[in-house]
């Protein structure tokens, strides 16, 4: 297919390289960062997208989502694909897609879990919401980038997934790492509380397939000096999504709220930036229970 590629950072260089290697035709512009081997380096992101079926943004937020949205729907012709793969609110989600409707483009919001590594190797897992025909459309693109998609329904859906599934990871890897911090000062040894809980009703993801405690259970950044994985402040900025949601649709989420308060200190005055979130374990090692409690 012919495709345009904007925002060709840490995870679309690696997407819209596989894209070229299995055999499409990309071009690809960026403000800032290098177009890698094979795009086709567009002047600018209107002209990377002129005359392409696809259109796709891979961009750090809403409000470049929106900016990037003005400049190359214009430049879209009806019938074309906006395939935006950033995580960003819903409302800008829904915002861009109206916009698409407007100049005859199908827009479809496709947030990706699975981070850096599952972009280079083809793996993410794509929650995607917008039509069923688009979605159909860009089934060879989505099958290159990843090896799951899920259609979650109408435009923002798939943002919706995306941070509902965030905002559990974010409080489960806080459950679980206070509770290791626990087990800890009851002297209650690291594996023998992996081997219980894993296999256990307090299980989990966090647990049993991500660990925080180094050296236990399978390979994850704990065994890596808590490199990133999946960064802090990107599930930070996950949680936040998840509040300004919960926030416009009058939802009550206190655990997500609470989770967002703790991932904020944690990054942003306690040395979490740059580490993996589940560098959470030992910050709470670190702590002592706060006196007012
Ligand atoms: P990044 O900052 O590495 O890449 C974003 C790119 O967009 C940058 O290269 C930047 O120069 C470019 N850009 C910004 N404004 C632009 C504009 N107006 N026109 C063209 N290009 C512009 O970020 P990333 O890690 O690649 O993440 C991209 C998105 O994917 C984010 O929404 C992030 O939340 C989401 N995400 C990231 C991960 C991860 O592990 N990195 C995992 C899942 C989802």
């Amino acid at each position: 297919m012919k495709v345009g590629f904007i925002g060709l950072g840490n995870m679309g260089a690696p997407m819209a390289r596989n894209l070229a290697a299995a055999g499409h035709d990309v071009a690809g512009f960026d403000i800032s960062a290098q177009v890698p081997e094979g795009i086709d380096a567009a002047a600018t992101a209107a002209v990377a997208v002129a005359a392409r079926e696809v259109a796709i943004t891979m961009l750090p937020d809403g409000e470049i989502l929106r900016s990037v949205a003005h400049e190359i729907i214009p430049a879209m012709e009806p019938g074309a694909i906006m395939l935006d793969c950033s995580t960003v609110d819903v409302e800008s989600a829904r915002a861009v897609a109206e916009q698409a409707r407007l100049a005859a483009v199908h827009a479809l919001d496709a947030p990706v879990s699975g981070g850096i590594g599952g972009a280079e190797a083809g793996t993410l897992t794509f929650m995607v919401g917008g039509s069923e025909d688009a979605v159909n459309a860009v089934a060879p693109l989505l099958d290159v980038m990843g090896q799951k998609a899920v259609h979650c329904g109408p435009s923002g859906n798939g943002q919706a997934a995306k941070i509902c599934n965030n905002m559990i990871l974010g409080a489960t890897m806080i459950a679980t790492c206070e509770a290791f911090a626990l087990a800890d000062k009851l002297g209650l040894d690291r594996q023998a509380m992996y081997d219980v809980v894993s296999t256990s009703s307090g299980y989990s993801w966090t647990m049993n397939a991500y660990c925080p405690a180094p050296g236990i259970g399978p390979a994850s950044p704990a065994d890596n000096d808590y490199r990133p994985g999946f960064a802090a402040e990107l599930m930070l900025k996950d949680l936040r999504l998840s509040q300004q949601a919960a926030e416009a649709v009058n939802a009550d989420t206190p655990i997500g709220a609470h989770a967002t308060e703790i991932y904020s200190s944690f990054v942003e005055d306690e040395g979490g930036k740059g580490k993996d979130f589940s560098a959470m374990l030992p910050r709470f090692v670190a702590r002592s229970r706060p006196a007012a409690r």
